[in-house]
């Protein structure tokens, strides 16, 4: 058996091996050691014909998903080997064979999946400068293939990873060897990411593999001129067929999507809205999906996640979404009775999963029957909708009322557990397997007449009829009664005070019920195959309908969420202008309970106002603002109603942000080398119909350098004949300001704010201009910093007022009214060279003015002017 190990062990080298023996699942040697610590198991040993015992440890068969979902939890693959034929029947050694090879990337096992995310298995084929991915989820039969072919490859690459955020990454070698993708991987990717080797990328073989398995040929899948796209998805499948071996039917096509589908959203930009989980506790609270996610169905929960994540670019798409919301928001259509519907439906997508790789049971089956009892009335209610997309929805969904009625004729209410055991099937389903219940119940009430039947035959008043596994019927006496015990009886066992026998008729009628109980599940089970079946092969009508139920599922959640939280439909067009009229932030509104959330407006387009510059103190709102104006956006593409009184938004094709700290500490960077990379990949990647939201950029560096980058940065992306994208810029350097007399489409805005004395309040409204102060010490202050500390901090800024020292405080002159005056030092182009401002006041303090002559002085002004 230790060879048979060895052998199967040979074949399955990068996994952790799960040996079958008996009720057991055990593992060896190393696999042992492993396994013992992460699982924490007792680690024994077992002689295995070696001078030292092989360490084993192992666990018990019926609950082994627990200890394997552990595992793969960690990351590792585990190989499933089980016995292939009846340990009773074989001669010899039991066959052994591996059934599964349980990876992160390829589970379909409820208990280690979340219902609300899809589990994808991401495949990179990378040549030069083409890519083709692949991004599967088995357990939901998705799968979804494109074709990278032009610049910046690398970082595309990433991109789609970062959006499908997939457990498990295989590289080609070409993909390996690329430090962008493996640190992207290792850094941004909660999966396990390994490297395959060439000779699986292989075309051919590939392509051949995807015609065996869809029946058709590469052209029919549209993958005809994408032998990037063709490799990535051949290679996919070849693992689902190394690692699952069955069931791959479940995967019965494809959808290939391209980039530009959809808004460009880089993984920064994504974590910094907070779209699926808040920055700090990557908790859903607190994200835009917590806000918008009111669906009923697992299916819905997945692909309203899903839309967040790829807002589109494609007007009519966009209107088609909003107008079906329409219909449901002004309840055109039942939406509380679609709603209370939809809560019945079970994840019809995955219990399908469990069909079609027969693991389902009867209670899958029942879940799956329960949740098609409520299609019919959800099909009807949607036979008046208007709306082209609830039409479609309509028409998609089958009632699938045969299934339906298959599964409710044949299942048992409250099936077991288990398929192989009986009490399975309804009765009345076959007329068979009735007629051999019937046999066993009537040899049941047969035996139950013996006692009766022999008590009088032998005149033994507490002679008793009793069943045990080994033995099975017997009739029991006590000793006291032994005498009186017929000749016919057959001793088969001695108890202490009494002695247990057959007759001849009992055996009869035990052959009879165990023989019947034995075909009975052996029916059952057949039967129960027969209905699995069936239904598994109605694979295509069912995974149609369940993704009809999620759109529409999405779609009445937009609906609720607008209606509950006030918020209105957006126009959206072609043009560049995007108009918001009382805007808030989706989720700052929803966490605000004390205060209400004050609404701003928001204008940009692409003249006269490309770029806003926001000034504010801390706290007055800037980044609130900022983020609300994005979200909107966001949320007005993925064809959802908006939280503001009105909203036009002209497509965005991409959204950048620059925001606050970044989590990237850990990758070894410092902030700011962090943020001036982001600045590049903004700089290099946004075009004139992206969205800015550049936050306090050139922060962290020494003063001169952070408002000279700043400043350029602003000058590029506003000037039209440069980048001219619509930006959002908030900044702290108060200099900036005066950009919006000498750049054309730069506006001036700020956070109002009310001051009296020594406080503050925040009034969050935005206005023209820029702010006057920035009243740090004011909000500090607010913040608790103790009052000595305040006390001294306005000394030092009454001082540095004083002496005005541009190279000690550049940032502002307090008390500057809006727009500021020009200052000497900054009229005409600002001048932000430390050098210059040092020599002149170096310059000046060499100078003793008690005894300079006039004509000196003149000079002196001369030389000073010229420096500056
Ligand atoms: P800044 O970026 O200017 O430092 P934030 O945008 O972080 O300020 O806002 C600080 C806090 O002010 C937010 O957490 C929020 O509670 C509150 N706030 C911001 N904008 C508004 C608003 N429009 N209405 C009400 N409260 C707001």
């Amino acid at each position: 058996m230790m060879q048979q190990y060895q052998n199967i062990k040979a074949e399955n080298p990068d996994t952790i091996l799960f040996f079958r023996l008996g009720d057991f699942y055990e593992m060896f040697f190393e696999d042992a050691k492993l396994a013992s610590k992460e699982l924490e198991l007792t680690l024994t040993g077992r002689d295995c014909g070696q001078d030292e015992r092989a360490p084993m440890c192992g666990v018990p068969y019926h609950s082994c998903e627990a200890y394997i979902a552990r595992l793969v939890a960690k990351g590792y693959k585990v190989a499933i080997c089980e016995q292939t034929e009846d340990p009773a029947k074989a001669k010899g050694l039991v066959r052994r064979e591996v059934v599964r090879v349980v990876t992160p990337g390829t589970v379909i096992e409820n208990s280690m999946l979340d219902e609300g995310k899809n589990n994808f298995l991401c495949v990179v084929a990378m040549f030069g400068n083409r890519a083709g991915l692949c991004f599967t989820d088995s357990s939901t039969g998705d799968m979804q293939v494109t074709e990278l072919d032009d610049g910046d490859l690398a970082q595309r690459i990433c991109n789609e990873i970062g959006r499908f955020n997939p457990s498990e990454v295989l590289l080609n070698p070409e993909a390996g060897h690329s430090k962008e993708i493996t640190d992207f991987c290792k850094n941004k990717v909660n999966g396990v990411v390994s490297v395959q080797p060439d000779a699986n990328f292989d075309e051919a073989k590939c392509s051949d593999l995807i015609r065996r398995h869809f029946h058709c040929t590469l052209k029919t899948l549209e993958l005809e001129g994408k032998p990037n796209a063709t490799v990535a998805l051949g290679v996919a499948l070849g693992y689902l067929y190394e690692t699952q071996r069955t069931g791959l039917e479940r995967i019965q096509g494809i959808s290939l999507y391209s980039e530009s589908q959809y808004m460009q959203l880089d993984l920064s930009t994504r974590r910094n809205l907070e779209l699926i989980q808040t920055m700090r506790t990557k908790e859903k609270r607190g994200s835009l999906l917590w806000v918008l996610d009111k669906t009923r169905t697992a299916m819905g929960k997945r692909l309203i996640k899903f839309w967040i994540e790829q807002p589109l670019v494609s007007c009519a798409r966009i209107t088609q979404r909003l107008n079906a919301v329409d219909e449901l928001f002004s309840e055109g259509i039942a939406r509380a009775e679609l709603g209370e519907l939809m809560q019945g439906v079970f994840d019809m997508e995955r219990l399908m999963t469990r069909v079609v790789y027969g693991s389902a049971g009867g209670r899958e089956l029942k879940a799956l029957s329960k949740s098609l009892e409520f299609l019919p009335r959800i099909k009807e209610i949607l036979q008046n909708a208007k709306a082209g997309m609830l039409r479609e929805i309509h028409t998609a969904i089958d009632p699938l009322e045969d299934v339906h009625d298959l599964i409710e004729r044949a299942i048992v209410d409250e099936p077991p557990v288990s398929v192989r055991e009986g009490g399975i099937i309804r009765k009345g389903y076959s007329e068979e397997l009735d007629d051999i219940r019937e046999d066993m119940t009537d040899s049941k009430s047969f035996i139950a007449k013996i006692e009766a039947q022999e008590r009088e035959r032998s005149g033994i008043k507490n002679l008793k009829v009793g069943y045990n596994r080994v033995f099975g019927y017997y009739i029991e006496v006590t000793k006291s009664n032994l005498s009186q015990v017929p000749p016919t009886y057959i001793r088969k066992q001695t108890l202490t005070n009494c002695e247990r026998y057959i007759t001849e008729e009992l055996k009869q009628l035990e052959m009879r019920v165990l023989g019947a109980q034995e075909r009975i599940v052996a029916m059952e089970y057949q039967l129960y195959e027969q209905v699995r079946k069936f239904v598994s092969d109605q694979l295509s009508r069912i995974q149609n309908t369940a993704q009809a139920v999620a759109r529409l599922d999405v779609l009445c959640s937009f609906a609720q969420t607008a209606a509950i939280n006030g918020y209105c439909r957006p126009e959206v067009n072609m043009e560049s202008t995007v108009r918001i009229v009382e805007g808030r932030h989706p989720v700052v509104e929803t966490m605000m309970k004390d205060v209400p959330f004050v609404p701003n407006d928001t204008l940009l387009d692409d003249d006269e106002n490309r770029a806003a510059i926001i000034t504010g103190p801390n706290m007055a709102g800037k980044s609130t603002y900022m983020r609300q104006t994005a979200l909107i956006v966001l949320m007005a593409q993925i064809g959802c109603f908006v939280p503001a009184a009105a909203a036009t938004v002209g497509i965005t094709d991409s959204i950048f942000t620059r925001v606050g700290a970044s989590d990237d500490l850990a990758s070894g960077q410092s902030t700011f080398m962090v943020e001036m990379t982001e600045v590049a990949f903004i700089l290099k990647n946004a075009t004139r119909r992206s969205l800015l939201i550049l936050d306090e950029i050139g922060r962290g560096t020494s003063t001169f350098d952070g408002m000279s980058i700043a400043r350029a940065v602003l000058e590029y992306v506003a000037d039209k004949k440069k980048l001219g994208a619509k930006t959002l810029f908030a900044t702290h350097y108060h200099e900036l300001t005066a950009l919006e007399d000498e750049l054309d489409g730069v506006k001036n805005y700020n956070i109002a704010v009310k001051k009296r004395g020594d406080d503050i309040t925040f009034l969050r409204r935005i206005v023209r201009g820029g702010a006057d102060d920035s009243y740090g010490i004011e909000v500090a202050k607010l913040a608790g910093v103790p009052d000595t500390v305040m006390a001294r901090a306005k000394q030092i800024l009454r001082q540095l007022e004083g002496e005005g020292t541009a190279a000690v405080r550049p940032v502002h002159t307090r008390k500057r009214k809006t727009p500021p005056p020009p200052e000497p030092e900054e009229s005409g182009q600002m001048s932000f060279a430390p050098s210059a401002a040092e020599n002149i006041s170096r310059r000046l303090r060499e100078v003793d003015v008690n005894t300079l002559t006039p004509i000196e002085a003149l000079n002196i002004l001369y030389e000073l002017c010229r420096q500056a």
